[in-house]
């Protein structure tokens, strides 16, 4: 079978940039390989994200770019994936009719057959059937990236909070968690292809197994993980406050290869809006539960999502939520402007708030943060952090980036071998800190205190 190359754009979450890779590994078989280059592939797939009305323009406008491409290469495949996908069906191929492809999140599964489909009968296909293979779907397969040596690993989907602005619970379906045995065996592959760190994603991941009658909560399946040789941090994203357990709270006390990082989205200071936006707590509950685990782990990061303009924020509300944001000093925040996403119950509350205060909330308050972002990096000059080496940095190619166990990106000058260190632990030495990153020097005899093992990947099946 003759060779073809795939490019695939990942717009959005985790979620979706682990579905990329799905996607990948479920069209090796097709003899299709990854390309970075755009104009080269045989098949361009866009994963698409619906969580912002900003975030479904971005779709639009990356297809309009496609259009002239098409024209020139009718033969190339285009194909459209994800939330959007999922939401609008038959209206993408009605708005942009170059697309082939429109495959919703339940399809992912069944990607492989709809590009044939595509091939043998040369007419565009929408498959958004919402009972579907595709939900925790897990292929194995070739891991495609090289020299990475973290990974995101799916330990459920879909959720049932229906939080009021949210369009998760329509796109991805209900909560469904993957068995405890399947996501262990994942892990343990990635470990032996020199993966070094996994981030385990889910909408709500601290209600993993609470449905399926798996016999694992969260804590268990993070015991379990812990367990495995090689792995060296744990990392998981995203937790509801709602569901965050006192048992949870000690894991970050009990494991010791759990990062002591959590993201947890409070969304307003403002119980009045949070019992408006259905998010099941108050903000004192949010407050205590960040007192036990600044209590059980000193030092651990929080950071928060914020969303700003909910229908009916009144100024009290936002100064509540300004408040909070003081009195808690998170370690960063993502800011969002309250959009109207389709069906969902918020789209419908009457007081609006209009664009022009959204703006300026937004403006407020990501003033405030960055002045607590800026501290906290701060205080971290002159101290030691244990950096996992992901490779050469963006900015240049002279130094290093990794992140501390705090999550804190921080570059360094390395004279060795730069790529021999990717996947190792090295002490750094804080010297400056900025609002996005932090600058160190690598500390130790000839900077041998190295831990951990060579992570270097290449293709791996
Ligand atoms: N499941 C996670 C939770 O409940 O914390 C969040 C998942 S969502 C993909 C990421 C963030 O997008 C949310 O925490 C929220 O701040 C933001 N978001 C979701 N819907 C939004 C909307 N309609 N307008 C603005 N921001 C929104
Ligand atoms: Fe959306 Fe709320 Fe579910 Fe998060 S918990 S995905 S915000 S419905």
């Amino acid at each position: 079978m003759k060779q073809k190359l795939v490019h695939i754009v990942t717009m959005g979450c985790q979620m979706n940039v682990y579905d990329s890779e799905q996607m990948l590994r479920l069209l090796a078989p097709l003899n299709y390989r990854p390309t970075s280059q755009l104009d080269k592939a045989d098949l361009i797939l866009l994963n698409t994200c619906s969580i912002r009305e900003k975030a479904e323009h971005k779709v639009y406008s990356f297809l309009g770019r496609l259009v002239r491409m098409k024209r020139l290469r009718p033969d190339i495949i285009i194909g459209v994936g994800g939330c959007v996908a999922q939401q609008e069906g038959y209206r993408l191929v009605e708005r942009a009719p170059h697309i082939d492809i429109v495959f919703g999140t339940f399809a992912l599964g069944r990607l492989p057959s709809l590009v044939e489909q595509v091939k043998d009968q040369e007419k565009q296909v929408v498959d958004v059937n919402p009972r579907g293979s595709s939900e925790l779907l897990c292929v194995k397969g070739p891991v495609f990236k090289v020299e990475r040596v973290t990974a995101f690993v799916t330990i459920m989907q879909g959720c049932d909070n229906f939080c009021t602005y949210c369009v998760v619970p329509y796109v991805r379906g209900r909560e469904v968690s993957r068995k405890p045995e399947e996501i262990l065996e994942e892990i343990r592959l990635l470990v032996q292809n020199g993966i070094r760190e996994v981030t385990l994603i889910g909408q709500n991941v601290n209600a993993y197994g609470q449905k399926n009658g798996h016999g694992c909560d969260f804590p268990a399946l993070l015991e379990r993980v812990n367990d495995i040789e090689g792995l060296q941090r744990i990392r998981f994203t995203t937790s509801h406050p709602k569901d965050l357990s006192d048992r949870l709270i000690e894991a970050f006390c009990r494991l010791d290869k759990l990062a002591p990082h959590i993201h947890l989205p409070v969304q307003s200071g403002s119980s009045r809006v949070l019992s408006r936006m259905n998010r099941g707590y108050a903000r004192d509950l949010y407050v205590k539960k960040v007192a036990r685990l600044r209590n059980v782990r000193p030092g651990i990061a929080i950071t928060s999502d914020m969303i700003v303009g909910f229908p009916g924020e009144e100024t009290a509300d936002f100064e509540a939520t300004v408040d909070l944001v003081r009195q808690v000093e998170f370690d960063g925040l993502f800011l969002f402007k309250y959009s109207d996403r389709p069906n969902v119950p918020a789209a419908k509350f009457s007081n609006k708030v209009p664009e022009a205060v959204k703006g300026k909330r937004f403006s407020t308050l990501l003033e405030v943060q960055r002045e607590f972002t800026l501290k906290k990096n701060k205080a971290l000059i002159g101290t030691t952090q244990e950096v996992l080496v992901e490779g050469p940095s963006k900015k240049s190619r002279n130094q290093l980036t990794g992140r501390s166990p705090c999550n804190k990106i921080i570059n360094f000058k390395d004279s060795a071998n730069c790529m021999a260190r990717a996947g190792r632990i090295l002490p750094v030495r804080i010297v400056e800190a900025f609002s996005h990153s932090l600058l160190g020097h690598p500390v130790g005899r000839g900077h041998g205190e190295y831990s951990g093992e060579n992570g270097g990947m290449s293709y791996a099946a």
